[in-house]
């Protein structure tokens, strides 16, 4: 047992069982602290470091973006867990067809952990735009802000709850000898009524609203728009998504604590009520295959292949097939893509306008 671990195992021997929140965040806290857990050699691949084209993609709905805010001449370019920082370097490439908004531009990382701190400012150093690294998206200057987010809502801890004949009752984490169980809160939790049925999970991603709800308050307040892609669905779900993954293979996730990448799949209608609140405008969800597809991913990976080897362009196909196909071995489905707006943004590219959702009460 490594020192977190023990450290863990103490805590919950001295205090009783944890959530599965606490749970979460006290092991990423330190997973995420402690490495760069990206590339072949880490445990998971993300999308910008598949290919430079969703980058460069998702660079063109910002330029666009800000074409349609009016090109204000400041602008906060903001990425929440912006990982090795392969996504802002691509994004900033593609912003030089349009140097004016480079001009505009001014990079906010919002990024806890010091390893992928020293990754980021070393992709972005030759990007030529002021960068700055902030621990909470509060501390972001106000001003005409576009947002990006790309599998970082997947990454913040979440509560679970289980339905049982006294209703929903808390998930906890606690210790059985020697290893880590799970267990449950006997008591159940009034507030949230009453489940749909016996062992059915309700995910309460109670960090991921506070920033959902946190971004909707500052778009209200000022021109702009956010995007964020997870793996995740249009909920409630009312099933178990908390899964770990280490060295690229699914986990137990109370196995190896600390030393596994921790996630839950996103419910993109808790982000839209969350801006419903605020009264946004809301745009997708869409599938990350569909998104890309009309942003024109294939027209891109054509020129692409158009300078490259055989070798690069079967690369090239390798990482269209992966972004964008359908089934469960790829990206193209199971990632999703919402975007939120300012009332004044009335259009944002590759999604449709969502009509108006009720906010939760
Ligand atoms: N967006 C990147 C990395 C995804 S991994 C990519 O697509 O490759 C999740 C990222 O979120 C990491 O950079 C991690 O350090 C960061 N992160 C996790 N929890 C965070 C928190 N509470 N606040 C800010 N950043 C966080």
């Amino acid at each position: 047992m490594n020192a977190f671990a023990r450290t863990l195992h103490g805590l919950i021997a001295l205090e009783g069982p944890i959530t599965v929140e606490r749970y979460m965040s006290l092991c990423l806290a330190h997973y995420y602290a402690t490495r760069d857990p990206l590339g072949s050699a880490g445990d998971f691949t993300t999308a910008p470091e598949i290919s430079q084209m969703f980058g460069e993609l998702i660079g063109l709905w910002m330029l666009e973006t800000w074409h349609a805010m009016g090109r204000p001449g400041s602008l906060r370019l903001v990425e929440l867990g912006p990982g090795r920082g392969t996504l802002m370097a691509d994004l900033l490439r593609a912003g030089r067809l349009m140097p004016d908004f480079l001009a505009a531009a001014s990079v906010h990382l919002v990024e806890t952990s010091p390893a992928l701190r020293e990754r980021q400012k070393a992709a972005l150093s030759t990007s030529g735009v002021p960068v700055s690294w902030h621990d909470r998206l509060e501390d972001v200057p106000e001003g005409p802000t576009l947002i990006v987010a790309n599998e970082f809502f997947d990454a913040l801890p979440v509560r679970q709850f289980i339905g049982t004949e006294r209703g929903w009752c808390e998930r906890l984490v606690g210790l059985e000898g020697e290893a880590l169980a799970f267990g449950l809160k006997p008591e159940p939790e009034a507030s949230l009524g009453s489940p749909p049925r016996l062992g059915a999970m309700l995910e309460w991603p109670v960090a991921g609203l506070a920033v959902a709800t946190g971004i909707a308050r500052r778009l209200a307040r000022q021109r702009g728009a956010a995007l964020f892609i997870d793996y995740g669905y249009w909920g409630p779900a009312f099933a178990d998504t908390l899964q770990a993954v280490k060295g690229h293979a699914y986990a137990d996730p109370l196995a190896d604590p600390g030393e596994a990448d921790l996630t839950t799949h996103v419910d993109f209608h808790r982000i839209a009520q969350a801006a419903a609140g605020e009264s946004l405008r809301i745009h997708g969800m869409a599938t990350q295959g569909d998104f890309l597809e009309s942003l024109g991913i294939a027209a891109r990976a054509a020129t692409l292949k158009r300078q490259a080897s055989p070798a690069q362009a079967e690369t090239i196909d390798h990482a269209l097939q992966r972004l964008t196909g359908r089934g469960p071995q790829a990206m193209g489905e199971l990632f999703k893509v919402l975007a939120l707006s300012h009332p004044s943004l009335e259009a944002v590219p590759g999604l449709a306008p969502l009509p108006s959702i009720p906010a939760r009460t």
